[in-house]
C-alpha cells in the first residue's frame, strides 16, 4: 500500500543528474571552489569567478 511513496523518493535521486562542472574562463577554477558567476562574451556562455571578475572590470 505504501509503495507509491518509496517510488516518488527513487525519481527524486535520480532527478539530480550528474552535470559538468562549471569553470572560470580565465583561471578555470571549478565551482566546487569559488563562486562562479554566468557572462556571455563573443556570442559564447561562459562562466567566470569572483576573483577573475575585477580584472574584466578594470580591463
Ligand atoms: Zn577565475
Amino acid at each position: 500500500m505504501s509503495d507509491e511513496r518509496t517510488q516518488d523518493r527513487q525519481a527524486g535521486q535520480k532527478a539530480r543528474e550528474e552535470r559538468p562542472l562549471a569553470r572560470c574562463f580565465r583561471c578555470e577554477v571549478s565551482e566546487e571552489y569559488a563562486v562562479l558567476i554566468p557572462c556571455r562574451s563573443k556570442g559564447e556562455d561562459l562562466w567566470v569567478c569572483t576573483h577573475c571578475l575585477p580584472q574584466l572590470i578594470h580591463q
